[in-house]
């Protein structure tokens, strides 16, 4: 990675101002899957021992430009304090005198944590005053919130214009994972896209056919390319507006040496739920009025044979419902194929990272993604504001 990290500049006593990822899931007032706060314990620790004051900021959900006191960040600051072994303290703003005076009463190693930055209507909008207010909470400032990166906003890009800056750990770790993925994949590199809409992931399969040897297409987005080669489905979910995408995807695949290859049976439901009757059918004999909520077994096993066997493999989007039990297995064996493959894997997305989350193979993976969407924008080339705005480590 060319950017500074937090160990290529002067951090040693100073207040830093720390953009982290903390939009976990919670559940009763409590945090769920807290893997989001642990990925930056080693950036907040590394700072702690150095002997900074540690000033955290986050958003948390999607809260409408106001306060919503179900997204504050107190179950967070709870949970943090747990996995520190230290009080933290939580302040009720982002800004202001009030936060102002709280940074002022801090020791170093202390750890503190504003509000949920998206209750500030200017975060979003990199408001200048905002990013002044912020800026003068620490020394320096340190980014290593990866997954937030795609946006310009105040405590991603703003700040970061201002103070001496720097990537976090997490950060460096997400960039350097996805960078040796685009750089030199070990072959044969293998690439498994599912999930709901063809159309997120446009680019990301345009890039992938131009790199790796095998797509492997699998969710809810298969049934676009299959409606593309004239199939029609039944009730299965076609996104019409797909469609057209993937008939120009199909013809690029045929240009390129890449093979993109589709399902050849799906598990079919006479209705969306659990308890739903079910039937493993070829793509091309799909009833009417049964829609496809799996890659049926053939499929599956393709899949998995080829994942097992790759150099590198990168997976985003589940094969099919697989939160309900009996559409679960085409996504449990991608993710065992991942878990047994001798390869590079990496696996990234929202849903994808829950799914081997729930299959128990996390711990098995080279590189689980926090990142989202903005690991499909670096994906797709782009530039992400947060990590532009970072400054580039010196020449040696
Ligand atoms: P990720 O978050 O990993 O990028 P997506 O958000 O693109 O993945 O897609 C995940 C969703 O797609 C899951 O909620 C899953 O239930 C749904 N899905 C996958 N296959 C199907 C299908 N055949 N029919 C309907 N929904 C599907
Ligand atoms: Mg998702």
């Amino acid at each position: 990675m060319a950017k500074k990290t937090v160990r290529d500049i002067d951090v040693a006593g100073k207040r830093a101002l720390v953009r982290v990822d903390f939009n976990v899931p919670l559940k009763d007032g409590r945090v769920g899957d807290d893997s989001r706060i642990r990925a930056a314990l080693p950036t907040i620790s590394y700072l702690r021992e150095q002997g900074c004051r540690v000033i955290l900021m986050s958003h948390l959900g999607r809260p409408k430009d106001a306060p919503d006191p179900a997204l504050m960040l107190d179950p967070v600051a709870m949970r943090l304090a747990q996995l520190l072994s230290i009080p933290v303290r939580k302040v009720s703003e982002l800004s202001g005198p009030g936060v102002e005076a709280a940074v002022a009463e801090m020791e170093p190693g202390d750890v503190l944590l504003l509000e949920n930055s998206r209750f500030d209507p200017r975060e979003k909008k990199n408001d200048a005053v905002l990013v002044r207010d912020l800026a003068r909470l620490g020394d320096i400032y340190v980014n290593d919130a990866f997954s937030a990166a795609h946006r310009a906003h105040a405590s991603t890009a703003g700040v970061a214009k201002v103070l001496p800056s720097a990537a976090g750990f997490q950060m460096e770790k997400e960039i350097n994972a996805l960078e040796a993925l685009l750089a030199q994949p070990k072959r044969p590199f293998v690439v498994v896209l599912g999930g709901a809409k063809v159309t997120d992931k446009i680019k990301v399969i345009d890039r992938f056919l131009d790199m790796a040897e095998q797509v492997l297409i699998g969710g809810a987005m298969s049934f676009a390319f299959l409606r593309a080669q004239g199939l029609s489905c039944g009730a299965s979910k076609v996104e019409e507006e797909g469609v057209g995408v993937a008939a120009d995807l199909l013809k690029k695949a045929a240009t390129v040496v890449c093979e993109l290859v589709l399902p050849s049976d799906v598990v079919v439901a006479d209705s969306f739920a659990e308890d739903a009757a079910t039937q493993v059918v070829e793509v091309d004999a799909i009833p009417d009025d049964w829609m496809g909520l799996d890659i049926g077994p053939e499929t599956a096993g393709a899949y998995a044979a080829a994942v097992a066997s790759a150099g590198e493999v990168f997976w985003n989007g589940p094969m099919g419902v697989f939160e309900m039990a009996p559409f679960a297995e085409g996504t449990r064996a991608v993710a065992e194929a991942m878990a047994a493959c001798p390869g590079v894997t990496v696996v990234g997305g929202g849903d994808s990272v829950a799914a081997v989350n729930k299959f128990g193979v996390a711990d098995k993976m080279d590189h689980v993604s926090m990142g989202g969407g903005a690991s499909l924008e670096f994906i797709e080339g782009a530039q992400l504001p947060g990590v532009i705005a970072l400054p580039d480590k010196e020449p040696v």
